[in-house]
């Protein structure tokens, strides 16, 4: 097999733009040609994913594919965008059908959720590293940002945090104990909060997806609204799974572990929040704290010093 029996057999299958709209050219020529839609505003974003740094060699290769759409999809959730497209870019250390199979099935199980073709990318032979490029939609002028974050707004998360997080001791356990499959479960096949961002454009004053553990992320909505937050420690959601597996590290592993792509969101005040945003949206979103003036992080009212996750810091 080679390159182009690659691309014919494994991308191209996931390229059929006939569906989506204003996408003039997909797979198979030297671009992809893109026709935004008038009133609408492109909203795009990228994220690779580094073997050994990312994800361990013994993935399930069709996990891998779904988790490496899913984070960038987390991205577009966060800005309350409509997904439109995506490229890939990656390199493989060998040409394994076997694999490119599994790989591209789990690409397709979630692209095909949303609707999105796969419109362009790029084969070499390399450390297997995966780069996927999501772009979406939002009407002009309605991303959600980080930054708009107001004293007195509530702030509120999506789903249960520091699952992904739980999961993390178990990866190369050969045969986890059955309660654990929730926890790598939630690690492995991350759901973008789509519906539930995209619902968010207009209310939330403010959007970013965990991926990096509750503080930190939460950290960088007040860095860029310049405000400040306290968190309730005793509202931060845990799943029952994760509180039976590590007991009182939970609280902790919400706190800084990453790899949840919940969303944490800002919420005016005087604005309720409805009763039925599990039916709405397939999951609760619960109240976790409350913007300040000033800067920096409590919980319970106690200063939190930042401990998320850096791939430049220095380990010490
Ligand atoms: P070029 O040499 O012009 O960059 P390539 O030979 O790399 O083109 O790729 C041929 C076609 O296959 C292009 O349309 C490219 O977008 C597509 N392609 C290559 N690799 C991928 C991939 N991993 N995912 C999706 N499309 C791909
Ligand atoms: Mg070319």
């Amino acid at each position: 097999m080679d390159e182009f029996e690659l691309i014919r057999s494994f991308w191209a299958p996931l390229g059929d733009v006939s569906g989506a709209p204003g996408i003039q050219l997909g797979i198979g020529d030297d671009c992809a040609v893109l026709d935004v839609p008038q009133g609408m505003e492109l909203v795009q974003s990228v994220d690779t994913l580094v073997e050994s740094v990312h994800f361990l060699p013994e993935i399930a290769p069709r996990d891998l594919g779904w988790r490496a759409l899913a984070v960038n999809l987390s991205d577009l959730a966060a800005a309350g965008a409509q997904p439109w497209c995506f490229s890939l870019a990656i390199s493989l250390p060998d040409l394994d059908p076997q694999w490119l199979r599994e790989f591209s099935g789990g690409l397709a199980e979630l692209a095909a959720q949303y609707a999105i073709p796969l419109v362009g990318g790029d084969t070499t032979r390399g450390p297997c590293v995966i780069s996927i490029i999501v772009q979406g939609l939002v009407p002009k002028g309605t991303a959600l940002r980080r930054k708009g974050a107001r004293p007195g707004d509530r702030i509120f998360v999506s789903g249960t945090l520091g699952d992904a997080g739980g999961a993390l001791d178990w990866l190369q356990v050969e045969k986890p104990p059955a309660d654990v499959g929730f926890l790598l479960d939630r690690y492995h096949r991350p759901t973008p909060r789509i519906a539930l961002g995209q619902w968010l454009r207009g209310r939330a004053s403010a959007c970013i997806d965990i991926s990096d553990g509750l503080s930190a992320d939460l950290g960088h909505i007040l860095a860029s609204s310049g405000v400040g937050a306290n968190l309730d420690s005793r509202s931060i959601p845990l799943s029952p799974t994760l509180r039976d597996t590590v007991g009182s590290d939970a609280l902790s592993l919400a706190l800084t572990a990453g790899d949840d792509y919940e969303l944490c969101f800002t919420w005016p005040a005087d604005q309720a929040m409805p009763e039925d945003m599990r039916e709405r949206f397939g999951v609760d979103v619960a109240p976790v704290g409350e913007v300040v003036a000033g800067s920096g992080l409590s919980v319970d009212g106690k200063e939190w010093a930042a401990q998320g996750y850096d791939h430049f810091k220095r380990q010490k």
